[in-house]
């Protein structure tokens, strides 16, 4: 289909229900339509109108004709060989591409989705920094990854983390829309505590997400313990420096039900010393959270992953000046077909 054609037409998927309650009066059809094409679409995955047999000829014919349900075609799917971990290359109206990354470990089957074509947010050491932006993805687009997911990987979705490219918050609105319609018992009904979306510490956007009281987990890629270590890996320190993002953190986690996961990516050198884990343990004391863990996944550039001695040193470190929160490590998967943490890139 060509970018013109695309365009022309009204893309139904992404849209919540009352934006289809909206295109349905807009049309001259009643309401009461929209729910069914909101399940047709989210909860039953349908790709196209033909499906929906509870509807009228005449509204199938209309979303056939003027309408996209499908935003994504399935390019390439990577089997890891030592993990049950896919990753499924999409491409988009225009060309594009994207990744998506499926892992299923005993009965848990957590899905890492995109928000972005590349990023902006410049961090030093990820690869998919190396694209730029291209565009944000349109709700549609997020959460027909996971549609896509659900009809390709048998294992019921348990969990969903906004993980893959791009930087969700710089998406906002999309994001949470896609969230609340992976929530919605008419979509994926999946629990609020099994969505996690992760920021590179956009603080304004965390105050929003505080402020319109969403119920989703929050993941902050801290990343590093002092300013001029955490301005070199990631940029945007230099806009919000780390007080300003732990005040935001500790601001979410005291409320009831919130508590928060702080990421911290391990780099050979930069942030692995003992006194970095000391360090890390009082600025984030006292806050309701949990520290991940994790072990870089090397890429080309520059860092590397600490040995495994320095890997333990700190994580004993941190134990043992550990104040209320929880350590958890995470070592990726999908190592061996570059689905792993910050390992997402592809050519557009
Ligand atoms: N932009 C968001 C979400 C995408 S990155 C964010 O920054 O949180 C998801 C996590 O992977 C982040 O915590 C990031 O710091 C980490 N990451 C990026 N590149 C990595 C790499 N090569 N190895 C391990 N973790 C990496």
């Amino acid at each position: 289909m060509s970018i013109k054609e695309y365009k022309n037409k009204t893309v139904l998927k992404g849209m919540n229900l009352a934006q289809i309650t909206k295109w349905c009066e807009s049309i001259n059809q009643s309401s009461f339509r929209a729910k069914q094409i909101y399940q047709w679409m989210y909860k039953h995955g349908v790709s196209d109108s033909k499906s929906m047999n509870n509807i009228s000829k005449e509204l199938r014919d209309i979303i056939d004709q003027k309408c996209i349900i499908n935003t994504l075609s399935v390019e390439k799917i990577d089997q890891s060989s030592i993990e049950k971990t896919q990753k499924i290359l999409f491409k988009t109206h225009d060309g594009h591409f994207i990744e998506s990354v499926s892992m299923v470990e005993n009965d848990r089957h957590t899905i890492c989705i995109s928000s972005q074509i590349g990023c902006n947010v410049d961090c030093d050491f990820c690869a998919t920094a190396s694209m730029g932006l291209i565009r944000n993805l349109l709700a549609g687009e997020i959460i027909d990854q996971a549609i896509a997911i659900r009809e390709l990987v048998k294992e019921p979705i348990t969990n969903v983390v906004f993980m893959g490219m791009g930087e969700p918050f710089l998406n906002y609105e999309r994001v949470i829309n896609t969230a609340d319609i992976l929530h919605d018992h008419n979509g994926f009904g999946l629990g609020a505590k099994r969505i996690t979306i992760s920021t590179a510490g956009i603080v304004p956007m965390i105050e929003r997400f505080i402020k319109e009281n969403h119920k989703y987990k929050l993941a902050i890629s801290l990343n590093a313990t002092e300013d001029d270590t955490r301005k070199k890996l990631m940029p945007l320190n230099q806009s919000w420096p780390i007080n300003q993002l732990i005040k935001s953190a500790s601001r979410f986690a005291a409320r009831k039900n919130h508590n928060i996961m702080f990421e911290y990516v391990l780099l050979k050198g930069i942030n692995d010393s003992k006194k970095d884990a000391i360090r890390l343990a009082h600025l984030i004391k006292g806050i309701d959270c949990k520290v991940n863990v994790i072990p870089y996944n090397e890429t080309d550039g520059q860092y590397k992953r600490p040995s495994n001695e320095v890997i333990e040193s700190f994580l004993k470190t941190l134990d043992e000046h550990r104040k209320g929160f929880r350590i958890l490590v995470r070592w990726s998967k999908g190592e061996d077909i570059s689905a792993a943490c910050g390992q997402l890139a592809v050519n557009n």
